[in-house]
């Protein structure tokens, strides 16, 4: 984590709707475009490129978070949309330095940017855990489970399973005493097979674990996930996939699980997300392109919006990004979809009105409430959740 303790300059007044934006706390930058996988459900059009951002840019990226009104005091910098392992470790170092440099250089006051990277885990190894501990970065693995499932869809060009080259990483990470947490995509097969998933995950100690059901998005066009029957089932493996754990004294905590839990222990509803709340995640591909909502949108078009890019940081501020009239009309409809789905879902307060890309891949507009990805990212869960509840304490 890089932070800076030097005075802040105050902070001008701002007209009223804009304050209902930000704080920025999630900055994903594409690093490289290009990834050594070639997973069957990766949504990136442009994987087999390497196209590479280039550091020259970064100050300016800075510059334009630190001088713009939505900048948080914890920003996570991600490193991701392709395999950012794919470039050399003196990439990241360079990027640390410049990091430093800026918030030192523009006198901001408590702010904190800590780097991340979401990799394939397959070339990580001790140089690569070094270069994390000096960096302090934060490192995400995507991992399907045991070889034979995650094998099936995360392959190299040549078709070869990459499940031990990322076993390997995972074991280099834990030589190296690298803490990490893990992402990992459910698919039909997966779905099976809730015991062996589980046991995979207990017994390779990952304990920190999120499940991105697989989407229809991008160049992705179809989901082994799709339809009620599969609905059905997922809500079957995930029950099963508690029951093992707390079977255990839950040494896997589920982010799905744990989020939901967190609510409800604060007693806290959402009436927002940061996925729908303008400038909460800041999206930048190697070009210098941004947008905001969710990062899946980044570089998208459509017929119906055009590109859900605002600009290019080297042509536009973010505060004159917010007052085009092409943020205003996404805004728009964004806040119009969070209202249908506020009226008309009894989970509004445990979601916060949804994604916007899966609005998008699955309706073609955002102005629209229900997705089968909400179904299966919050709704399955808490009904997972309020069964179990019911149920009582555990026998122990
Ligand atoms: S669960 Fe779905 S329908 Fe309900 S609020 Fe979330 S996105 Fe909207």
């Amino acid at each position: 984590m890089i932070t800076s303790d030097t005075p802040s300059p105050p902070t001008a007044a701002l007209p009223l709707e804009l304050n209902r934006f930000g704080p920025i706390g999630l900055v994903v930058v594409q690093s490289t475009s290009l990834c050594n996988l070639d997973c069957d459900y990766c949504y990136l059009p442009d994987r087999q490129r390497k196209q590479v951002f280039d550091l020259d840019l970064l100050p300016l990226l800075l510059k334009r978070i630190l001088e713009s009104p939505f900048c948080g005091s914890e920003v996570s910098l991600v490193w991701h949309a392709g395999e950012p392992l794919t470039l050399p470790c003196s990439y990241y170092d360079e990027a640390t330095a410049i990091i430093q440099r800026s918030l030192r250089e523009y006198g901001t006051s408590g702010i904190q940017i800590e780097q991340h990277v979401q990799t394939n885990g397959t070339l990580i190894n001790d140089t690569w855990c070094d270069c994390f501990r000096r960096n302090q970065i934060v490192v995400g693995v995507s991992v399907d489970g045991p070889a034979e499932i995650h094998d099936e869809h995360r392959r190299f060009r040549n078709g070869r399973g990459s499940h031990t080259f990322c076993m390997d990483g995972i074991e280099a990470l834990r030589r190296n005493a690298i803490p990490f947490h893990v992402i990992s995509v459910v698919t039909a097969s997966a779905m099976q097979q809730p015991e062996a998933m589980y046991r995979f995950f207990r017994d390779h100690e990952i304990y920190s674990l999120g499940f991105n059901v697989e989407e229809q998005e991008g160049v992705h066009t179809s989901s082994s996930m799709q339809g009620l029957e599969r609905e059905d089932q997922y809500r079957q493996f995930l029950r099963n996939f508690w029951q093992l754990s707390e079977a255990d004294g839950h040494p896997v905590v589920l982010r799905e699980f744990q989020q939901v839990i967190n609510l409800i222990q604060r007693n806290q509803r959402l009436n927002q997300n940061e996925l729908n709340r303008p400038f909460s995640i800041l999206s930048v591909d190697w070009q210098g392109n941004f947008s905001t909502f969710d990062p899946e949108l980044l570089s998208v078009s459509s017929e119906r919006y055009g590109s859900f890019n605002l600009g290019n940081i080297r042509d536009l501020s973010l505060i004159d990004a917010a007052q085009t009239e092409k943020f205003h009309r996404l805004w728009d409809e964004v806040r119009s979809g969070m209202q249908r789905c506020e009226s008309s879902c009894d989970y509004f307060g445990l979601c916060g009105g949804g994604m916007s890309s899966n609005k998008f891949w699955e309706h073609g507009t955002l102005d629209c409430s229900e997705t089968s990805a909400c179904r299966f990212r919050t709704q399955v869960p808490v009904k997972i959740l309020l069964e179990r509840f019911e149920d009582g304490p555990p026998v122990s």
